[in-house]
């Protein structure tokens, strides 16, 4: 499938005409290599700052150059030669702009996508759910696989999320699928996969040995560890030291799931990822629902990773993450939110997830708002090894997020207090975004993507999830 094939891709990038009359952009020269670009006075800029305390800041301009955050200076505080730039995005005008950083998804299979109905949740649990999404799984062809991630990516770009942890069996297409929308994509690739059985330990140091000639961040995962052999996870910590890159796994899921761990190594999950010299800062548990307080402890002590899916937990029967205890011991500055599939989740969107991992543990618990927006921007970036992204200060990657000021979502707030802005934005602010900029490019336009022409996708993902059932029944 090349991509001059794909029938719903965009036909321009006009940022004036779309929706005339209420753009936000001026094209200072006509080109088709925009580099600089000024975001002429925000409303309210929220991000972590250097120490990783949550900021808003009223009134802020920002100059991205290449591709990265250049400057951030006070509107109106300093003269501006407008002609210095490609284009100028008004941020200040119609009640002003909130911009955030990108979010970063720290745990999603992107080809799932093509899945949406295939799933009747109202019955069974994840450990049925699994034995049937293999089968699916099994009948998807390389182009449904893209085309899945496709419509992921997409929908999680018009929430907001810039940056996307993907654990797939499948390499070539989230490479693929990434390099067409645009998103930032760190790609763990499954050695040992419920849905590509094939798939080795051999395959994933192949693609490692490549690593830097990708567009996404080649990485490795298991589906679980009881599912890995004792050599196999060793050969796993081998790869990841060469190739100084992180190990996903789904971890302690359901208390069945670490039952087989325990049957196959004498041990609960957490216990013998330790024992196997696997638990430390690049290693990244996604779930993590039945551990014990020894097993929370431990994780902190090594600084692995852990993600929260509280929406899929609860959708799959899976059990209650233990909050109140990861609290207990400081582990909260390692843990990042997720989407998991579209199986396990409502909408592709951090901001509900957020909203439902304040309710799920709200009795044992408050999980505050500050802490959420860590979880969704800085703590994966630095799970993830990004660098500097996450933040919006000077020498980041520009990956924003811009948010309309006069909204539901945020109005009423406390002026004299903004960061109620940020309580206001994750209690009611599940909505698509209006513009959204990835590496220094807007990719969402006047809530029009730039990449993808929506409605066709839509066909196309439609007309190939009706084949695939056809496929099914024979
Ligand atoms: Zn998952």
């Amino acid at each position: 499938m090349k991509n001059n094939s794909y029938k719903f891709l965009a036909e321009n990038n006009d940022y004036e005409s779309r929706r005339q009359g209420r753009t936000r952009y001026t094209l200072v020269r006509q080109t088709d290599n925009i580099k600089k670009i000024l975001i002429d006075g925000a409303a309210m800029v929220i991000t972590c700052d250097d120490r990783g305390s949550l900021k808003v800041w009223r009134d802020k301009s920002i100059v991205v150059e290449n591709g990265k955050i250049k400057d951030i200076f006070s509107f109106g505080k300093k003269k501006v030669d407008f002609e210095k730039f490609d284009l100028i995005y008004h941020a200040y005008e119609r009640d002003g702009m909130v911009v955030t950083p990108g979010f970063i998804n720290a745990h999603a299979h992107p080809p799932m996508y093509l899945l949406r109905s295939s799933m009747s949740l109202d019955r069974g649990n994840i450990e049925e759910q699994v034995v049937k999404m293999a089968e699916f799984e099994g009948k998807m062809t390389h182009s449904d696989y893209v085309l899945g991630a496709i419509g992921d990516f997409t929908e999680e770009q018009s929430n907001g999320i810039t940056t996307t942890f993907s654990h797939y069996g499948s390499f070539e297409a989230i490479e693929e699928a990434a390099k067409l929308t645009k998103q930032n994509v760190v790609n763990a690739v499954s050695a040992i996969s419920n849905s590509h059985p094939k798939n080795s330990i051999a395959m994933v140091e192949r693609i490692l040995k490549k690593k830097d000639k990708y567009y996404t961040k080649p990485a490795i995962a298991i589906h679980y560890v009881h599912r890995a052999s004792k050599k196999q996870l060793l050969q796993i910590k081998q790869l990841m030291k060469k190739y100084n890159v992180i190990f996903t796994v789904h971890a302690a899921e359901t208390e069945n799931w670490v039952q087989e761990c325990v049957k196959k190594f004498g041990n609960r999950t957490i216990f013998v990822l330790e024992e196997m010299g696997l638990l430390g800062p690049n290693i990244i548990l996604s779930h993590a629902v039945h551990l014990t307080e020894e097993e929370i402890k431990l994780v902190k002590k090594r600084g692995a990773g852990i993600v929260h899916l509280p929406t899929s937990n609860k959708i799959h029967k899976s059990g209650i993450f233990n909050y109140a205890t990861f609290y207990k011991h400081k582990a909260i500055n390692q843990m990042a939110l997720g989407t998991d599939s579209i199986i396990s989740k409502n909408s592709l969107d951090l901001l509900s997830e957020a909203l439902q991992t304040r309710i799920m543990h709200q009795d044992k618990k408050i999980v505050l708002y500050e802490d959420l927006f860590r979880m969704l921007t800085c703590q994966p970036a630095a799970m993830l090894k990004l660098g500097k992204v996450g933040k919006i200060l000077p020498g980041y990657r520009a990956d924003l997020s811009f948010w309309k000021l006069n909204d539901r979502s945020f109005i009423p707030y406390n002026e004299n207090k903004p960061l109620s802005l940020v309580g206001n934005m994750i209690t009611h602010g599940y909505g698509y975004i209006r513009d959204l900029m990835i590496n220094g490019e807007f990719i969402i336009s006047n809530r029009v993507h730039n990449v993808v022409d929506e409605k066709k996708l839509l066909h196309e993902l439609q007309s190939a999830h009706m084949r695939l059932r056809k496929r099914m029944k024979k």
